[in-house]
């Protein structure tokens, strides 16, 4: 078990210090702005669809290692992924983190993205992992009429 603790510290690790698709992008109405007051992180998470189909996902902020982390993993998991295959697997992202029991092929479906299992032991932490994920699910619905300009929060 210690290597695979091992493991997930260099995952997390590795992505809090080169965080992957952090840019903006531009055009798209599907963005969205997340507050964690607790911890101070703030991020931006810019989503690109076409036909119904994750193209580019994206995010901008800054925030504890926890929080550019799991907004990092969760660009690199989103790409390629149908609008509900990303809403299904942010609930299982959130029930992961959460300490819920996940099944064996939701765990699958995770990936690296099981790296921030660990955090559940930290009820504080969990917030940060889940900014990001409120974030994206905001994003996704955004760019209709409606739409909310008020960031999300994790209160
Ligand atoms: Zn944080």
């Amino acid at each position: 078990m210690s290597d695979l603790r091992d493991l997930y510290q260099e995952i997390i690790l590795d992505h809090s210090k080169k965080p992957r698709n952090h840019r903006e992008i531009a055009g798209t109405s599907r963005h969205a702005v997340g507050h964690n007051p607790l911890c101070g992180d703030r991020v931006m998470v810019y989503l690109a669809v076409e036909g119904g189909v994750v193209k580019d996902a994206s995010f901008l902020g800054s925030g504890c290692a926890i929080s550019t982390a799991s907004a990092s993993l969760m660009t690199e998991s989103l790409k390629g992924k149908k609008a509900d295959e990303a809403r299904s697997l942010a609930h299982n992202f959130l029930d992961l983190v959460r300490g819920l029991k996940l099944s064996d092929a939701e765990v699958a479906g995770l990936g690296k993205l099981s790296s921030l299992s660990g955090v559940c032991a930290y009820p504080v932490r969990v917030k940060c992992a889940t900014l990001p994920w409120h974030t994206m699910q905001k994003a996704l619905d955004a760019g209709g009429p409606s739409e909310d300009e008020s960031p999300v929060t994790t209160e």
